[in-house]
């Protein structure tokens, strides 16, 4: 299995994407020949692991020496092979007030991640060493009332992984094994390691039924253009995105929308004229996180129309409550991913010929790491990946 999914994603890598993205795309040679022995310490076990860790509190983050992580009987520790870096690992870098408030120092961060069970607690008996898993970034607590109903996406005492307890940008990671999802085979590898935001664009993009929909996405980041990607896939008859960042728009293109829209040159009316629509659109994924993007969707919208909101705005933000009342707009916070319909869901959306890996801009070894933050910083990046292995 593990060499299936290696080679698809060798294949991807040499693709299209390769030569478009050439100049930012460091190779390197893929693991396709290491056996599941080789990664699971036949080369001798080691105490101390290299991650990326907080260990100060001033912006960066620093590649140190952690003990590597003991796992209880009901967890796994697994060989992390590729990361993702996500606008949360950004601002923990950057040191924002928002990571100076909730980022224990020091700690490995990082929680998009791929990586290769080595070792299973006494009690964990469905998942074994040389498995390919990602991590569902939320460690639930499993009583509250939610959680015993079985809607752990809703439970109120979350803990988040890379913040509030122990990351994935290390050698290896130690979880729950209720937070473990074993990867079908034929998943590129690259793919894989993003399963965390793409479950967020999935959660937000099936809050509502698009089939035959008119959706507008406001903000071309990673997520909208997957929430955009998996709108159209699902049957959305028109998917227009927005966004203010041309390099970004140029990618939610190559992934597939209608329109991909410069707010800054053409307003959401003229678009609706373009396209024939008259009435506004009937489903809103709000994707930026910022106000004005949102009260333009809201202006934009038809009535009765429903609106799902993944972005987070970095304070109060006022709307036309008028619009929202008048026009009987539905409006649905989302947070993180469904567990685990919406792992499922991303699972069966690739397997129907979803594509989301053109969103793959960059890669980097972990030993430069910096480079990647870089990239992310830039604005002139899709998503970027760290390679472990
Ligand atoms: P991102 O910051 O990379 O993307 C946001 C995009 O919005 C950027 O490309 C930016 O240029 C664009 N934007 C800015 N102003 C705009 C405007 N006026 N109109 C249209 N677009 C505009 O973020 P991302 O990683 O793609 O994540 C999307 C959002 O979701 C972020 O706000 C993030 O914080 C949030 N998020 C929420 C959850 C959750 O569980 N609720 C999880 C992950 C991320
Ligand atoms: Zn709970």
């Amino acid at each position: 299995m593990y060499q299936a999914v290696t080679a698809g994603a060798a294949k991807r890598r040499n693709g299209p994407i390769c030569a478009v993205y050439h100049s930012v795309w460091e190779s390197r040679t893929a693991p396709d020949t290491r056996t599941n022995h080789g990664i699971a310490g036949g080369l001798g076990y080691r105490r101390v692991v290299k991650a990326l860790v907080k260990s100060r509190r001033e912006p960066g983050l620093w590649l140190e020496e952690i003990e590597r992580p003991k796992i209880g009987i009901n967890d796994v520790l697994i060989k992390v092979l590729r990361t993702g870096i996500c606008g949360t690992d950004v601002h923990i870098y950057q040191w924002d007030e928002w990571a100076q408030a909730t980022i224990p120092v020091p700690m490995a961060v990082g929680h998009e991640f791929v990586g290769q069970i080595v070792e299973t607690g006494t009690n964990v008996v469905d998942f074994f060493p040389g498995d390919i898993v990602s991590g569902e970034g939320h460690v639930v607590c499993g009583r509250c009332r939610n959680c015993l109903a079985g809607r752990r996406h809703l439970c109120a005492h979350t803990l988040g992984v890379g913040v509030n307890r122990p990351g994935a940008f290390a050698e290896y990671i130690a979880l729950p094994m209720t937070n473990i999802w074993r990867h079908h085979e034929g998943i590129p590898l690259d793919v894989a390691a993003i399963f965390d935001p793409f479950g967020n664009a999935v959660h937000t993009a099936l809050s509502f039924p698009v089939l035959g929909e008119d959706v507008l996405v406001t903000g071309a980041g990673p997520i909208g253009i997957m929430a955009a990607a998996v709108a159209r896939h699902a049957g959305a008859r028109f998917t227009v995105i927005t966004d203010v960042n041309p390099y970004r728009l140029d990618l939610a293109r190559k992934l597939g929308v209608t329109l991909a829209v410069d707010v800054r040159e053409t307003s959401l009316k003229d678009v609706q004229k373009r396209l024939g629509m008259t009435e506004g659109f009937d489903v809103g994924l709000e994707m930026s996180g910022n106000p004005s993007a949102f009260r333009d969707m809201l202006a934009n919208m038809s009535h009765g129309a429903r609106i799902a909101m993944l972005g987070i705005p970095s304070g109060d933000m006022a709307i036309d409550w008028h619009t929202v009342i008048f026009n009987m707009l539905t409006i649905k916070g989302v947070y993180g991913r469904e567990m685990y319909e919406t792992w499922y869901k991303m699972t069966v959306m690739l397997q129907s010929g979803l594509d989301i890996a053109p969103l793959i801009t960059h890669r980097f070894p972990y030993t430069s790491f910096e480079k990647g933050f870089e990239a992310m910083i830039s604005g002139c990046s899709g998503k970027v990946i760290l390679t472990w292995d």
